[in-house]
């Protein structure tokens, strides 16, 4: 095949694919996002992720912790913008002070979570964030963009049609996607988004706060995984504040 034939076929295969894109929009904060990735494809993926999360890391027995993160996952899960997913949440025996979500809604915590988020509104506060990422899609979201990068290189060298790249790329975003952090403005929209849902869920929001500044606490010289791939906390504090008569005026009404 010609250069001007390869570089045909992949302008075409990203074209299709850019017709693929749905118009999609986060929730509570109503962004328009570019989503390539079928969203079954998304769940299989996550799926996939936690099944060999879960055959790595130990999962805890600890009966306090366990019944606490179902609760509280349950009860949010249920006032959020659940577009049906199955969700489950473990506890892993894992001393770092961290939570993480897949797309299609598997939501793990590491029992180090419960040394910085005190009480159920602070672990509250965690899981609303984790559960937002994964309903705004944010993994998705993130492997489009990659996606779309690569399809555009392949169009500028015509290395290779994009519909080839496609599947490779996915392949990748299977390990890389799911590992590497999400964006600034992704984990400031979960706050957002966590934040409404929570109060939802009759926690209070002010607990988010005071999530923060535990994390700040607990920073010390090296700061956790959640800190290092999350914005600073005082820029979260802050914006959420900007956010806090709006989720309290939910929580008060849930609880009046
Ligand atoms: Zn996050």
């Amino acid at each position: 095949m010609g250069i001007v034939n390869r570089f045909g076929a992949a302008l075409g295969a990203v074209a299709a694919l850019t017709a693929l894109a749905g118009c999609e929009t986060a929730p509570v904060t109503e962004r328009s996002q570019f989503i390539i990735v079928p969203e079954s494809q998304a769940i299989q993926l996550g799926a996939d992720a936690y099944q060999q999360i879960r055959s790595e890391t130990p999962v805890s027995n600890d009966a306090k912790m366990n019944q606490a993160v179902q609760e509280i996952g349950r009860r949010i899960a249920a006032v959020a913008d659940d577009p049906g997913y199955d969700w489950e949440f473990t506890v892993f025996e894992d001393s770092s002070p961290n939570a993480f979500a897949l797309p299609g809604g598997k939501v793990g915590v590491n029992t180090g979570l419960f040394k910085v988020a005190q009480n159920d509104n602070q672990l509250a506060a965690v899981m609303a964030h984790e559960i937002a990422h994964a309903i705004a899609r944010h993994s998705s979201e993130r492997m489009s963009r990659q996606i779309a990068l690569q399809g555009g290189l392949a169009v500028a060298g015509a290395a290779s049609p994009a519909a080839a790249q496609y599947s490779q790329v996915l392949a990748q975003a299977a390990t890389l996607g799911i590992v590497l952090p999400f964006s600034r403005e992704q984990e400031a929209e979960a706050d957002e988004i966590g934040l409404i849902y929570m109060a939802r869920a009759g926690y209070d929001p002010r607990a988010a706060v005071e999530l923060w500044q535990n994390f700040a606490a607990y920073g010390g010289d090296r700061p956790p995984e959640f800190l290092s791939t999350h914005p600073s906390p005082d820029n979260r504090i802050q914006r959420l504040q900007a956010s806090m008569p709006k989720a309290m005026e939910i929580y008060n009404k849930r609880n009046g």
